[in-house]
């Protein structure tokens, strides 16, 4: 093969992932991995130019600076992969020391004994094995949300050490010609798969980026900042699909909206910021009172909703009470200011809408109030059971 046609094929294969790139980072600056993953681009680019140069240039920027840039290239794919996932780059030393290591012998087999043989060992080895680190690294990552882009990714990377290794196996048994201008068919064909997968990696780890992404965005979508329980956005719509199960038998269905009371003296007498923690402290309370399968949200500003799994009339009523009491013996606020709460309760009832629900558990909660604060009051609307 006509070594100058496949490196301008090659060039331009990459400057067009490249341009797409700059494409998704103009739309999508805050993608993670962006950065590192072009860096690879820019790297494989920068080495195939050189390598074209050969005869022209001195042979360390044709035949060894090349090399190091593709390695720089794999270790950037890991720093982006890293930052994707949000992991420390503990596998970086190793890449680094690995590729100074190999600085030697590049050298050796350049200049004092030439061997294309050997530069090109030397290459599958490094480039393997930086690649069989990043892989690791995917395969060992826990994330079910982002399992196939994951996996694609990591196994993406496992055949990138696996054409390497096959590389090196054919380049022993036919060693490549010396000849630059005419690669053989064998270094061709493995030059190609190298190019495709160099591509095909970071596609998978841009999918992966944006899948992580999107989940990100979810997730605050459905958060309430401040205490970081659900949003009343998120609630109600759990509550719109738990609700048509409560049939009061198998399937109960508590709901408890808390009231902070006076919240407002709190701001007026010691600013927004003391009555912020206060709700975040209430925040925690709330967990802690709860059971895991319990739904929390933060509803609107001091108030806050739970929905109790589970539940009839007599456990919610406990609950709210028990929530009553931890919120009224919460100690340490700002200022060291004491706090309480109203609890009106509901059950569910599946045939009823979920605005009905919330309307008769805050007509409960409306009467707490009345009643003097700092009390449960529970809806006791008699349960239809169909
Ligand atoms: P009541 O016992 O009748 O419920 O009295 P209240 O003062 O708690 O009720 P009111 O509805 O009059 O005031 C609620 C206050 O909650 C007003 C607002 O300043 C405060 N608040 C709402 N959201 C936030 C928030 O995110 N941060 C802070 N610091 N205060 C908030
Ligand atoms: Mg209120
Ligand atoms: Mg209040």
């Amino acid at each position: 093969m006509y070594t100058p046609y496949l490196i301008c094929g090659y060039v331009a294969t990459l400057s067009f992932v490249l341009i797409g790139f700059r494409v998704i980072h103009r739309t999508s600056p805050d993608l993670r991995g962006q950065k590192h993953l072009s860096r690879f681009l820019l790297s494989v680019i920068a080495s195939l130019l050189l390598f074209s140069a050969r005869g022209r240039l001195p042979l360390f920027l044709t035949a060894v600076v090349p090399n190091f840039l593709i390695f720089a290239g794999a270790v950037s794919v890991y720093l982006g992969a890293t930052e994707i996932l949000q992991v420390p780059p503990r596998f970086l030393s190793w890449q680094v020391n690995l590729c100074a290591t190999a600085l030697p012998p590049s050298l050796w087999f350049t200049y004092v004994h030439p061997s294309v043989l050997a530069r090109l060992l030397i290459h599958t080895v490094v480039l393997g094995s930086i690649s069989a680190f990043t892989a690791a690294m995917l395969f060992r990552q826990q994330a079910p949300a982002f399992r196939s882009s994951l996996r694609a990714a990591a196994w993406l990377l496992a055949f990138v050490v696996i054409v390497q290794a096959l590389w090196a196996a054919a380049a022993i048994l036919h060693p490549p010609s010396s000849d630059f201008l005419h690669i053989g068919i064998v270094d061709t064909a493995f030059s190609y798969v190298s190019l495709l997968l160099g591509v095909a990696n970071v596609a998978a780890l841009m999918w992966l980026s944006l899948c992580i992404h999107r989940g990100d965005l979810h997730r605050m979508a459905q958060t309430d900042a401040l205490t970081g329980l659900l949003n009343r956005r998120a609630f109600e719509e759990i509550l719109c699909r738990e609700l048509p199960r409560a049939d009061g038998n198998g399937h109960r269905l508590g709901m408890l909206l808390v009231d902070l009371d006076h919240f407002k003296r709190i701001n007026d007498s010691l600013g927004h910021h003391a009555g912020d923690e206060a709700l975040r402290r209430i925040a925690d309370v709330l967990r802690q009172v709860t059971r895991v399968s319990d739904v929390m949200a933060r509803y609107g500003g001091e108030e806050f909703v739970i929905l109790l799994r589970d539940a009839g009339l007599q456990e919610s009523a406990v609950i709210a009470e028990r929530v009553r009491i931890e919120i009224a013996g919460l100690r340490g606020l700002p200022g060291d200011i004491r706090l309480t709460g109203s609890i009106g309760a509901a059950i569910g009832h599946g045939d009823e809408s979920p605005s009905a629900l919330l309307l008769r558990a805050d007509e409960a909660l409306y009467r707490a109030k009345r009643a003097g604060r700092n009390l449960v009051s529970i809806d006791r609307e008699p349960f239809v059971i169909h």
